[in-house]
């Protein structure tokens, strides 16, 4: 006699054919894309193979590495040195009886001290007397380069000058000191602390620049007696401007 719990023959049978016709149908759908993901194994490179129709995703693989990896060490500061050549775009500055310009003398040394800084890999803007960029301007340092007038017999030596009443009382002391010891060092000038008058403390630029901006003014030399140092060794005028602007941005 049968027993009520046994499956009925049929019944197991028709549920047999019904699973191997989902099978069936199943199989038949993946490559229309009815079934759209599929495993497939990876190529070497370990990233997804792209095909018409189904959207392929490899097993096994590592995660793709396209991204990149920012750098880790950061980017060294590259110093911006801002140079005024006195009186350029503006005026003559001083002028001998011999028709020698300041301005002249101004923008040979800025050019020539340009030149070095940016040899040296610093970023410089060469600037004029009443240059527009001035106003805000940002930077490691900005100086200002003059020459003294013609019209003092006997009278030699330069002078570096910061803001009167600065912001940043500082910096700009030391900017003037090693401006100061190197450009005597380099030129044999003797620093001249009696003849800063208030137009060198006073100057436009340091009130127009970013009060952050450490600044000063220098006069390279009288053009009469220390002519021949301004006219025929621009160089070394130069030379003494950069070691001072290194000096102060690199330490000692
Ligand atoms: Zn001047």
């Amino acid at each position: 006699m049968k027993k009520e719990t046994d499956p009925d023959p049929w019944a197991v049978a028709w549920v047999m054919r019904a699973v191997v016709l989902i099978a069936f149908l199943a199989a038949l759908a993946v490559p229309t894309g009815l079934v759209p993901i599929i495993a497939v194994a990876t190529d070497t490179q370990g990233e997804l193979t792209q095909v018409e129709g189904p959207i392929v995703i490899s097993l096994g693989a590592p995660e793709p590495t396209s991204t990149p990896i920012p750098a880790l060490t950061p980017t060294p500061h590259l110093p911006r040195i801002g140079i005024v050549a006195g009186h350029s775009g503006h005026d003559s500055g001083a002028v001998c009886p011999d028709g020698l310009q300041e301005v002249d003398i101004n923008i040979d040394v800025s050019q020539r001290v340009v030149r070095l800084l940016t040899d040296y890999g610093w970023d410089v803007d060469l600037l004029e007397e009443f240059d527009v960029r001035l106003f805000g301007y940002q930077a490691d340092a900005l100086l200002s380069i003059h020459a003294d007038s013609c019209n003092v017999p006997g009278k030699t030596g330069f002078k570096v000058a910061r803001a009167e009443g600065s912001f940043i009382p500082d910096p700009e002391d030391r900017l003037v000191d090693c401006l100061s010891r190197h450009y005597a060092e380099h030129t044999e000038l003797e620093f001249d602390p009696f003849t800063i008058t208030y137009d060198m403390r006073r100057y436009h630029a340091f009130y127009e620049i970013n009060p952050n901006t450490p600044a000063a003014i220098i006069e390279t030399g009288f053009m009469l007696e220390d002519r021949e140092l301004l006219t025929e060794r621009p160089e070394v005028v130069a030379g003494g401007i950069v070691a001072g602007l290194i000096c102060f941005v690199e330490g000692e």
